[in-house]
């Protein structure tokens, strides 16, 4: 029986749980449970703080956890091993200073403040850098220190932007770029990794079905080498002749960013019949 640790509450812990769920792993929800067995995979999930998930992993009492890179990186003195990146959670660990403050270059920071909550990437990034800088930690509401005369800067996780607009700061460097990662405790045993390499594949399916349409087209036979130059498959592509002589279908997987470009290219030279599909899953 493996166990994962997720977030109990907060911002990774409905996608953690999404991600399984799409893995067909069914869990009963957090209901303040510390622990949750799975009713079809052998796996029970540990309920955790964030903060608790790369120590808990370390030292093996969880064999996975799924937690965000930032924590991972942070808390490097409870080593864990990155299997996969799994795209959700995607933030950035910034520098930012007040927005009227010129900025000269990395050496602004040189002899100033900074307030974080992340003092041990901060202070890695300065050291591989030379600069040196007092790094005041703080637990929350980062983003208020340079208001209230607590710090020149800050260092704090970034998505959209629009906290440090509300408080008057500027992104100067970014210094992580970060997403949910799957973490497993190094050396595990083999016979626990096996049933990790089936969750891991089971997740690369669904990490790689994600943003993508299944796309059946009608071409004239003719055009069909022009119509593969539009819509390039993963292998070799699916062709399957029509009733009517002369024509083709083509299947294919597409970005569904790209399914308008993709459509209006292939009217043009003559398809017919365009139908687009949700795609369910991705087995590769
Ligand atoms: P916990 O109570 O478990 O300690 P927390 O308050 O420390 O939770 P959350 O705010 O739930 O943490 O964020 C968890 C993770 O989500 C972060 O460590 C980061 O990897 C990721 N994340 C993605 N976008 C953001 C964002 N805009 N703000 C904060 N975290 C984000
Ligand atoms: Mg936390």
């Amino acid at each position: 029986m493996l166990r994962i640790a997720l977030q109990s509450k907060g911002r990774l812990n409905e996608k953690s749980l999404e991600l399984l769920r799409e893995a067909g792993i069914s869990v009963e929800e957090n209901n303040r449970k510390l622990l949750a067995r799975s009713s079809n995979f052998p796996i029970e999930v540990l309920y955790l703080r964030d903060d608790d998930i790369p120590q808990t992993v370390s030292c093996g009492i969880a064999d996975l956890g799924i937690v965000g890179y930032n924590e991972v990186m942070e808390r490097s003195s409870h080593p864990v091993e990155v299997l996969q990146h799994l795209e959700f959670g995607k933030c950035r660990l910034s520098l930012a200073i007040p927005k009227y403050v010129e900025y000269p270059g990395l050496e602004f920071f040189n002899g100033r403040k900074v307030a974080t909550s992340y003092p041990g990437i901060l202070k890695s990034y300065f050291d591989g850098k030379g600069i040196v800088c007092e790094i005041r930690e703080i637990a929350g509401s980062v983003e208020v220190s340079p208001s209230i005369g607590l710090a020149d800067g800050i260092f704090d996780i970034v998505s959209s932007g629009s906290t440090l607009v509300r408080n008057g700061l500027a992104e100067v460097e970014t210094v992580l770029e970060s997403d949910a990662v799957l973490v497993v405790t190094p050396g595990l045993e083999e016979e626990k990794m096996r049933t990790v390499r089936t969750l891991m594949s089971r997740f690369t399916s669904v990490i790689s079905s994600r943003g993508k349409k299944y796309m059946l087209v009608n071409v004239p036979n003719g055009k069909i080498e022009e119509a593969l130059k539009i819509i390039p498959s993963m292998k070799s592509p699916t062709l399957l002749p029509l009733a009517d002589k002369g024509w083709s279908a083509i299947h294919a997987v597409v970005d569904e960013s790209e399914v308008w470009e993709k459509a209006d290219r292939l009217k043009q030279i003559g398809a017919e019949d365009i139908l687009i599909l949700s795609m369910e899953k991705l087995i590769i």
